[in-house]
């Protein structure tokens, strides 16, 4: 049985690497020690946000695996934190859609793990079949 070698490959040139060094700027909504929240350069619904973890994660999944507790905790945290600051939140909001591309098939651009959160207007259908 062959056995496929995997390994995720962080590379530190990617463009929200640079945000998270202060290289390129952003439009912040939240920061905490774990994770940086900012708006989407370009938006798709009127609340577009975008939540990075501060470490090298390219993907959910590489994050889900091997981050640290306190990172996950800090960077969920976050991502509700940021629904309660853009009034998405269902106890209190229309609610919102949460988005992780993730690679070649997620058709992720940016290779920093990124969640979307996009609200403020229905999201439609789940996907386009
Ligand atoms: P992905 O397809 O990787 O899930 O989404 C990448 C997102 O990053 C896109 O929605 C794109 O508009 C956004 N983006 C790309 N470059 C920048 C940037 O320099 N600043 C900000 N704020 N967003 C960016």
């Amino acid at each position: 049985m062959l056995h496929k070698i995997m390994a995720y490959k962080y590379e530190d040139d990617n463009i929200f690497a640079k945000i998270l060094r202060g290289e390129i700027p952003n439009d912040t909504v939240l920061e905490n020690e774990y994770a940086l929240a900012f708006r989407d350069i370009n938006p798709q619904r009127p609340h577009h946000v975008l939540i990075i973890p501060k470490g090298r994660y390219v993907s959910f999944d590489h994050f889900a695996k091997e981050a640290a507790d306190d990172q996950i905790i800090g960077y969920i945290q976050a991502i509700g934190a940021v629904c309660d600051l853009l009034n998405v939140s269902i106890d209190n909001g229309d609610g919102f859609r949460m988005i992780a591309n993730s690679g070649q098939h997620g058709v992720q651009e940016v290779p920093h793990l990124h969640v979307h959160i996009l609200g403020g207007s229905s999201c439609g259908k789940m996907i386009q079949s």
